[in-house]
């Protein structure tokens, strides 16, 4: 199993624990021990230089703090052009971007509440993506 539209992330142990999760409907990211900083996806070594890292489950619910409609893609996108770009922030504070569907520019707004939902674009790749809640 790969994640992603196309393969953006390398296909590490930490990437296909991630993805095994988000089979299972958990968003997991690492979290660093050190300064707390939280990754996701996830990632193995801290910005602050730290390598000890430990996992935590995200919550699956959050809010849009900002979005833009890509109208014309990278080519490995184009076929769903135009589609939605957002960055929500979640329940905990973590942030993440996203494809969101189930809303048009008309109806998206900022603060609009989402949920994460994992999502197979095909039979080997998996991506999560937003949906409003209401
Ligand atoms: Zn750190």
């Amino acid at each position: 199993m790969k994640f992603g539209y196309v393969s953006w992330l390398p296909q590490t142990e930490l990437v296909s624990k991630f993805i095994e999760e988000l089979k299972n409907k958990r968003l997991m990211g690492t979290q660093c021990k050190q300064c707390a900083a939280k990754y996701l996806p996830p990632r193995a070594h801290c910005k602050c230089g730290s390598h000890e890292m430990e996992w935590f489950e995200a919550p699956k619910t959050g809010k849009i703090l900002t979005y833009t409609l890509v109208t014309f893609g990278p080519e490995s996108m184009a076929k769903y052009a135009p589609y939605i770009i957002a960055v929500a922030e979640l329940d905990d504070g973590s942030r993440l971007l996203a494809h969101i569907t189930g809303v048009t520019p008309k109806t998206l707004k900022v603060d609009m509440r989402v949920q994460v939902v994992s999502h197979h674009v095909t039979e080997d790749r998996i991506v999560y993506k937003f949906r409003p809640t209401e």
